[in-house]
């Protein structure tokens, strides 16, 4: 019983921080995120290493673009890496999809170092390098995040006219607003699951289930997308 309320407190206290990062985005004044676009005037060389999980980690889809996505090919889509729970029956929580990767981990929509969807590109691809969020650096200290990979891809010092700035900036706090709206619907949406059907999170049955994964035995995830949980058998 009080590892039921312990894992519930838990997934609330998680809603509280979401909840309190969104205060603080909200309140980020929008003229220091375009002071740093222009200070930095990243330019993309076409390198295309953004779109490799080498260098980019996964393309994360907000709710709003799997319609989109799913409309251009049906087979583009995977539930997000880093599961965020498990339940005490074994099944796994992910807050969301992302697009599939080759075998060499570039994107499947990547062709000859281009874009093949470019004009119907994920809002994520459009604003990279430029986010706006809280992240801990490698000393460890957590501080706003406004250009990622810095120096390891594309050209800086270029000019970016300030409505060019201005016009970045306003798109990259919007997106990570709705990124963090997405979070906290899908914290919520986990919590009221649990509660539902008296299920919690346990971490030794997540342990246990992700190494059996690695193994190779099916694992059942529950991926959230426009307010419902999706189901997989990975
Ligand atoms: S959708 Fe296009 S821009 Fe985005 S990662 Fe894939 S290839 Fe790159």
């Amino acid at each position: 019983m009080e590892l039921v309320i312990i894992a519930i407190s838990s997934i609330e206290e998680q809603i509280i921080d979401a909840k309190r990062e969104l205060n603080d985005l909200m309140e980020y004044p929008i003229q220091k995120l375009c002071e740093i676009i222009k200070e930095v005037g990243f330019e993309c060389d076409l390198c295309a290493k953004c779109c490799t999980s080498e260098f980019n980690d996964h393309v994360f889809l907000l709710d709003n673009e799997i319609p989109h996505i799913r409309g251009i090919t049906s087979d583009a889509l995977k539930p997000a890496p880093y599961f965020e729970f498990c339940d005490n029956k074994g099944t796994f929580y992910v807050s969301g999809y992302a697009l599939l990767t080759k075998e060499d981990g570039s994107c499947m929509f990547l062709e000859n170092r281009r874009c093949k969807i470019y004009e119907d590109r994920p809002m994520i691809c459009r604003l990279y390098p430029y986010m706006l969020h809280r992240e801990t650096d490698d000393s460890g200290k957590v501080d706003w995040r406004q250009i990622s990979g810095l120096n390891e891809h594309g050209c800086y010092h270029s000019e970016i006219s300030d409505e060019e700035c201005s016009k970045i900036a306003v798109l990259t706090k919007d997106y990570e607003v709705s990124y963090l709206k997405h979070q906290i619907s899908f914290l919520e949406s986990v919590n009221k699951h649990f509660k539902e059907h008296g299920l919690k999170h346990v971490q030794s049955i997540y342990d246990r289930m992700m190494r059996n994964m690695k193994k190779g035995d099916k694992v059942r995830v529950m991926v959230f997308c426009n307010g419902k949980f999706e189901e997989h058998l990975l």
